[in-house]
């Protein structure tokens, strides 16, 4: 006869469940943000991009749908009018913003929402989602390095470069509005240390919806 298992319970605490929070990433152009977005994306599989709208330009190597939606506009200013932006601002004098639906269906879903937002875009999310929001601006380990990271870019004109670098400066103004700073000597490192963020944020008490719940089975058992 074969032996007869005892089945445990489903452990109660995997009735914790988590919300999902919001990302962001600021910093001028050039610091990095971008290569650490991507290997973070790389990385886990619980982070997902918000893939913004934006009226400039496509830029060469980029693709529709996954580093920006492009329109015009007029379709920008109906979907600020309908509501459907979480946020949105003008940046080198084009408009972008985020697409409200994506990102409220990730965090309800418990998936964490990856941002690369100016301070305007950081400051609305503070205003209306707080809670939800762990923020994080990027600095380069110096001001002539970030000249000369500009300046290694091939795709932009010298006078993009020069009205960025004139930017920059008004970019790393908002520092100490932000979460959690970042010196970005080492791309790994600066990963690494986004990485913690992310680990020590997933495990606010709040994030985590069915803790009562689960206390509760805990003291009961007692
Ligand atoms: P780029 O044109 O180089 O892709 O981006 C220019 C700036 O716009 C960057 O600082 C980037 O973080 C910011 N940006 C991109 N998408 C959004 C968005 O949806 N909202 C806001 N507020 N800023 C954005």
């Amino acid at each position: 006869m074969a032996p007869q298992r005892t089945q445990s319970p489903a452990s109660p605490s995997k009735t914790i469940s988590r919300r999902g929070l919001m990302l962001v990433l600021s910093s001028p152009s050039g610091a990095g943000k971008t290569t650490i977005s991507r290997r973070l994306l790389d990385r886990d599989g619980d982070l997902a991009m918000s893939v913004s709208v934006t009226t400039r330009p496509m830029r060469p190597g980029e693709v529709p749908g996954v580093d920006y939606h492009f329109i015009d506009l007029e379709l920008f200013d109906r979907m600020v009018e309908a509501g459907e932006l979480l946020e949105y601002a003008r940046v080198f004098g084009n408009c972008y913003g985020t697409p409200r639906g994506a990102v409220e269906d990730a965090l309800a879903s418990g998936r964490d929402v990856l941002f690369d937002i100016d301070w305007q875009g950081t400051q609305q999310l503070a205003q209306n989602a707080r809670d939800d929001l762990v923020s994080v601006f990027v600095l380069p380990p110096s001001g002539e390095e970030l000249e000369r990271r500009l300046h290694s870019r091939a795709q932009d004109s010298a006078e993009v470069i020069a009205n960025r670098m004139a930017k920059a400066s008004d970019e790393i103004s908002h520092w100490a509005e932000y979460d959690y700073v970042i010196v970005n000597h080492d791309v790994e490192e600066s990963v690494a240390a986004v990485e913690a963020i992310l680990r020590a944020e997933r495990l606010r008490r709040r994030r985590q919806v069915g803790l009562p719940r689960f206390v509760q089975t805990v003291q009961a058992a007692l």
